[in-house]
């Protein structure tokens, strides 16, 4: 029997980087995997890979940041594959900039997609979750969430706010039968990065490489396992030993 028999999951941002291969481990081992993003193609391809290896998976366009389309998206998942058992909220992106020049439209724009989903999808996904009798979430923030860089203000305080959306909704959820836990990448190797220099990223990371998104990958899939039962409201750190 492997890990994901039997188990539904929805993993946001599925179509690239630690979301793509988060959706692909899942789906080795037995997972129905729906991937839910706002690159169709991308997604789309994501899809096709899965289904060539004999697993099961579908692709949902959703915009995280739509309360609507939050409801069509669980609603997709449970009508297509008959439930939902595990949800990644993964998808998210950065400001780079000092604090005096992030404008309030990059401050919101990044709170909404980052944040804000967080809490839509957890909102919008609760009933079937617990309808699962063993639903598990994992929220994918950062090191970003827990120490500060000097620049990127909407990116850490919306990371960080995802760390205690985790830990406030473990509470509520303990006894519904619902785990919920965050995951807290450092410099990994996606397209998220974007031109930022390669070199000063691995000079900053201990362990002297960026990570890959498949470690990412493994780590988000032990959480949402059955490996991580007792662990709920917790944060595990993947960062080549960063906030060490
Ligand atoms: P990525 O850019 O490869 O993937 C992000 C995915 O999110 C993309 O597929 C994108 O289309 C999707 N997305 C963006 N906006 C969306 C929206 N409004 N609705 C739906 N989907 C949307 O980046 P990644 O590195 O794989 O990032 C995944 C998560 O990991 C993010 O939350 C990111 O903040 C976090 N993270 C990444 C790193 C890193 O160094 N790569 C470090 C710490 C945390």
């Amino acid at each position: 029997m492997a890990r994901f028999d039997d188990r539904v999951a929805l993993v946001t941002g599925g179509a690239s980087g630690i979301g793509k291969a988060t959706a692909l481990r899942i789906a080795s081992e037995g997972g129905a995997v729906v991937i839910a993003d706002v690159q169709d193609d991308a997604g789309a391809a994501v899809v096709a890979e899965i289904e060539a290896s004999g697993a099961k998976a579908a692709f949902v366009h959703l915009d995280v940041t739509s309360e609507q389309g939050w409801a069509d998206a669980v609603a997709a998942t449970v009508q297509k594959f008959g439930g939902l058992d595990v949800l990644v909220n993964n998808a998210g992106i950065g400001d780079t900039e000092p604090l005096e020049v992030t404008t309030l439209a990059t401050w919101d724009k990044v709170v909404a997609v980052t944040q804000t989903s967080v809490f839509l999808g957890m909102k919008a996904a609760a009933d079937a979750l617990k309808a699962s009798g063993n639903g598990s979430v994992v929220n994918i923030s950062s090191m970003y969430g827990i120490v500060g860089s000097g620049v990127s203000p909407a990116y850490h305080a919306a990371k960080g706010a995802v760390r205690l959306l985790t830990k406030t909704t473990a509470l509520g959820w303990a006894k519904e039968g619902v785990r919920v836990n965050s995951v807290h990448p450092g410099f990994v190797d996606t397209p998220i990065l974007g031109e930022t220099d390669r070199d000063m990223l691995i000079a900053g990371t201990p362990m002297g490489r960026l990570g890959r998104p498949e470690e990412m990958a493994a780590l988000i899939a032990f959480v949402a396992s059955d490996d991580a039962s007792f662990a709920t409201g917790a944060e595990f750190v993947a960062d080549g030993g960063v906030t060490a």
